[in-house]
């Protein structure tokens, strides 16, 4: 089977990161108008606003909200900072609530000089801690594994597998996995790895932007999809393949289109999604 041919705007996603320059106001004006169909939300994009309101905006705007990012950062080396980290947690489960967003994304958190062991275990019992709000919320939440080389601070979880293990051995509809190509695309096991949670109904989003050679930063120097070396039809196909139907959502953070007018780089947005996804 060969992936669906994109040949419009339909699936398409942008996180409110792509564009930060933009209050959210401004980029779902544009986002909308560009004939963008989803967003994403990033927290700090909310603040000091009326939650309930700004999802009522972004639905005014046509736009599907597709996902809050972001919760996690589980690990802490002392009980009441993993405390706090559950609070702040929760907050980001309520404020996906106010907002209509059907998920969290998390980006789970390490310790330098903790076992990545130990950190697993730590973000695996937040996750367990959080379960009872997420069902009563109805607010799910998706496990995203990081590339290794944010091992050491932002994530422990680094492979599909891992997130995939995780999910299965908490078996909760609403534990689920996303799946970012920035950071898997390099995984020999993922054309696997995602058939498995597929199969589990686990795969709840999938995010797309590029590797570029050479990367000046590896925070904030994303690439635009064509631009780089990640095989994103080939990772698309094995996504659609394993049953997904969401959103493809543009995750781009870049200090270079940051700096550049966000008008012009929607477009170049839109056009590398219709072109190189
Ligand atoms: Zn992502």
């Amino acid at each position: 089977m060969s992936a669906s041919t994109i040949t419009d705007l339909s699936k398409c996603c942008v996180h409110t990161i792509t564009t930060k320059p933009w209050k959210i106001e401004e980029a779902a004006r544009q986002f909308s108008k560009m004939g963008v169909k989803g967003i994403t939300v990033w927290r700090d994009t909310l603040h000091e606003r009326d939650i309930i309101k700004t999802g009522q905006m972004l639905r005014d705007n046509n736009l599907q909200i597709v996902s809050l990012a972001r919760g996690g950062f589980f690990p802490d080396g002392r009980p009441e900072g993993r405390r706090l980290a559950i609070e702040e947690n929760i907050r980001a489960i309520d404020e996906a609530a106010a907002l209509g967003a059907p998920h969290v994304v998390l980006v789970c958190g390490a310790v330098p000089g903790q076992s990545l062991i130990e950190s697993r275990k730590q973000i695996r019992d937040g996750i367990m801690a959080l379960l009872d709000h997420a069902s009563a919320t109805g607010v799910k939440l998706a496990i995203e594994p990081l590339h290794p080389m944010y091992a050491d601070q932002r994530s422990a979880i680094n492979t599909l597998e891992q997130a995939n293990d995780m999910a299965e051995e908490i078996n909760s509809p609403l534990i689920g996995v996303a799946i970012d190509v920035y950071h898997l695309w390099w995984d020999p096991h993922l054309e696997k790895e995602i058939a498995r949670c597929g199969k589990n109904n686990h795969l709840f989003a999938f995010h797309i932007c590029d590797w570029k050679t050479p990367t000046v930063d590896f925070l904030n120097d994303r690439g635009l999809m064509g631009e780089g070396c990640i095989p994103l039809k080939e990772i698309r196909e094995w996504v659609e393949k394993a049953g997904f139907r969401g959103f493809n959502e543009v995750e781009i953070f870049s200090d270079k289109y940051w700096a550049g007018d966000q008008s012009q780089f929607l477009k170049q947005i839109k056009n590398a999604y219709l072109n190189y996804t």
